[in-house]
């Protein structure tokens, strides 16, 4: 099949190669020059583990990466893949949308039934809205000479290609009969494992048999767009949760991480998303729960549960500033590391994210920011240009002269830090571990003053 994948952004890109691996010819279409130059020359424009590598392999074979709009008129099927980020009322702003929708409408084919599918994470009634600029530009009729799909995007950053070729579900807002065997047709090898052995995907994780097929789950269009929503939004409130509990943990001296241990072996519940952290952040969970309670609101419909979510994470970034703050007793004049600026490890997406909030509150408070991050730190710094702080390119140089480290994001390589280095480094030898990921036994033999969320610190 002729694929076009409009976005070579964190799920564009990883789509795009996805489908040329999977067998189809398949062309990701960009605005931005740069990031298709990038494609072009094998490398990927995002850091996502394994992307660069299947990109360099399948680009000019059966990938390509264009800035033509004009790949759209040969196109069996177009994914709208570009980003939806919010508006200052918190809805979604549609802007890239509606510009992608009316190219779309410039060079579409009146003589080919063309499926265009939002991929992008947009609001329910957005198909129809994309659907209203392709007729209006190009004088064609929705269903007659082309027909709109709903297919969300569930991948983790990090972990997008296990994601993408392993998934749990496909959900599809099809209500088209031609474009629902067409989509059937562009994923058959994607859902039936197709070749997956031959073709001996070589990426950072083992092909694993075992692993259950995806469900391909068909549903209306508005379902599907609410689908996406409606669980970005639960497992936002789901840590929220957990973090709440934590806060009451450590109060009362039980410790979260046996606590989400034993919750998570309840099938009902689950363990995934039971993690403690200094909060949610990142390029999906603030916009997406954003725009659902800004909707809910907007139809007297209002989602409480997820204010209360909302509320509860500022309050978990605002209970890690004031834990550094009782340890040290005053901000003003601390030295501060920052280990993870990134909203989770293995992406360089640093949109967002917790240390943005946190290292604002420990500056405004009289503190000094040194901080570090693997692949985060240039999109970050570009991100926060207003905040005052020093940029290291090693990890351990973030422990120089500091008065405290925290973790913010557990990259491995904090993990695996010379933490007996660290130690001599620091001026006082305190560490928080938001994510309750460093060995507390051995750091504190070291001489540490541990402190992590959620547990007693004297063990
Ligand atoms: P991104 O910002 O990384 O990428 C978007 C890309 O679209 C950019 O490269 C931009 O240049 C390009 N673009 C913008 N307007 C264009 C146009 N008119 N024509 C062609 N290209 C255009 O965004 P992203 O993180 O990939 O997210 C895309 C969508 O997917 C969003 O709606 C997001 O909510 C959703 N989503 C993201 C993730 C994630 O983990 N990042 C996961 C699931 C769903």
């Amino acid at each position: 099949m002729n694929v076009v994948c409009i976005g070579s952004g964190y799920v564009g890109s990883v789509t795009g190669a996805a489908f040329a691996v999977l067998g189809h010819h398949t062309t990701v279409l960009d605005i931005d020059q740069h990031k298709v130059d990038q494609m072009n020359a094998g490398k990927s424009p995002i850091y996502e583990p394994g992307l660069d590598h299947l990109i360099e392999s399948y680009i000019g074979r059966s990938l390509f990466a264009t800035t033509d709009y004009g790949v759209i008129y040969d196109a069996d099927v177009v994914f709208i893949g570009v980003g939806t980020p919010s508006k200052g009322d918190g809805t979604a702003d549609l802007t890239y949308i509606r510009l992608a929708a009316q190219s779309i409408g410039h060079h579409i084919n009146p003589n080919k039934f063309t499926v265009i599918i939002n991929k992008s994470t947009v609001p329910v009634g957005t198909a129809d809205l994309v659907a209203s600029i392709i007729e209006e530009v190009s004088g064609l009729q929705v269903n007659t000479h082309f027909a709109m799909a709903s297919n969300p995007e569930f991948l983790r950053e990090g972990y997008a290609l296990e994601d993408v070729f392993f998934p749990d579900r496909i959900v599809m807002g099809i209500e088209n009969a031609h474009s629902k065997k067409v989509m059937k047709e562009l994923y058959f090898n994607l859902l039936n494992r197709v070749d997956y052995e031959e073709k001996s995907l070589d990426f950072h994780f083992a092909h694993n048999p075992n692993v259950a097929l995806p469900t391909y789950y068909e549903t209306d269009i508005k379902s599907a767009e609410m689908i996406k929503y409606a669980s970005n939004a639960f497992l936002a409130v789901k840590i929220s949760y957990i973090n709440e509990i934590a806060r009451l943990c450590e109060t009362l001296g039980a410790n979260v991480t046996e606590v989400a241990t034993g919750m998570g072996m309840d099938s009902r519940i689950g363990s995934k998303f039971l993690q403690v952290s200094s909060g949610w952040s990142g390029s999906c969970f603030p916009k997406d729960t954003a725009e659902l309670l800004a909707t809910s609101q907007k139809y007297s419909c209002e989602l409480t549960v997820i204010q209360a979510a909302v509320h509860s994470n500022q309050q978990m970034h605002e209970y890690v500033v004031d834990k550094i703050k009782r340890k040290l007793k005053t901000l003003t004049g601390k030295n501060i590391g920052i280990l993870g600026l990134t909203f989770k490890p293995n992406t360089d997406d640093a949109r967002k994210t917790q240390a943005s909030v946190i290292i604002k509150e420990l500056i405004d408070a009289g503190a000094r920011v040194k901080a570090h991050d693997p692949h985060g730190m240039v999109m970050f710094q570009q991100l926060n240009a207003g905040l005052d702080v020093q940029y290291v390119t090693s990890a351990i140089d973030v422990t120089h002269n500091v008065d405290a480290v925290i973790l913010l994001t557990h990259w491995d390589e904090y993990l695996l830090m010379d933490w007996s280095t660290a130690k001599d480094n620091m001026r006082s030898p305190y560490v928080l571990d938001t994510r309750n990921v460093l060995k507390q036994g051995p750091l504190q033999k070291l001489g540490f003053d541990y402190e992590g969320l959620g547990i007693s610190s004297s063990r």
